[in-house]
């Protein structure tokens, strides 16, 4: 199947529940990104800031990226211009110097908070109580360039679908938390970004209002992809 094909499956299938497809292009040649955008794609996700800051300048300016990765504080400035959401926020420290950036660039950035749910040492994201503690602190309160608009997680890496379906229905239910606590009249904190080309269907299952797909829509990526700041920085 072409990449039209295959986005033309999804829209089907996400458009009539009101789930938005994050086209995931990472380690994808410009080129096939371009199919993408031919056939109506306009939201990529990327997970390295050069590799999507690369991208921004050489494709159509309508397109929405989304940085999915793990971001480094050193580098929020490359994507701060343009960036429309960044769906792994897992500091106070990060989302202060994100809005740092975005008031150079006199904007509000969008953002997410990565929740850990998986059961893996590797994975990037703030306990349910550290997110908490972040959105009750003062130094977040004085935020005034950065919006969460929700949050987000990635299941554990496992075939058995009971553990995701239960990794995806804490993160549902901590959203609904969230709300009630936080966000009560903020129309703007309403995406649960979960489910990507292996477990996307348990997600939409759980509630997701946005899910990251890259391998089923492009193909399987040949490079593996590099992990940004693994080991590089402390939080
Ligand atoms: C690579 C990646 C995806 C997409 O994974 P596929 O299995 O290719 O669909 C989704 N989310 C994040 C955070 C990723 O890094």
């Amino acid at each position: 199947m072409s990449i039209a094909d295959n986005l033309l499956k999804y829209k089907n299938e996400l458009s009539a529940i009101d789930v938005q497809l994050v086209a995931v292009s990472k380690t994808q040649p410009v080129g096939l990104i371009e199919e993408a955008y031919a056939a109506g794609q306009r939201i990529f996700g990327e997970n390295l800031v050069q590799e999507m800051a690369d991208k921004y300048e050489q494709l159509p300016k309508d397109i929405e990226w989304h940085l999915i990765g793990h971001l480094q504080t050193n580098k929020v400035k490359y994507i701060a211009p343009f960036v429309k959401l960044i769906h792994a926020v897992d500091s106070l420290r990060l989302l202060t110097e994100i809005n740092k950036q975005a008031l150079k660039h006199n904007r509000v950035i969008d953002c997410l908070l990565q929740i850990y749910i998986a059961d893996e040492e590797t994975k990037f994201g703030l306990g349910f109580d550290e997110a908490i503690d972040l959105l009750r602190s003062e130094t977040f309160a004085s935020l005034a360039n950065v919006r969460i608009a929700g949050v987000m997680g990635i299941a554990t890496n496992t075939k058995n679908p009971k553990q995701i379906k239960a990794e995806f229905y804490e993160l549902r239910t901590f959203f609904k938390g969230l709300k009630e606590s936080f966000f009560r009249d903020a129309d703007y904190f309403r995406e649960i970004s979960m489910g990507m080309s292996d477990d996307y269907k348990i997600a939409i299952e759980e509630g997701s209002t946005m899910v990251r797909i890259g391998s089923s829509i492009f193909g399987k990526r040949n490079i593996k992809p590099r992990q940004e700041g693994v080991n590089q920085e402390n939080k």
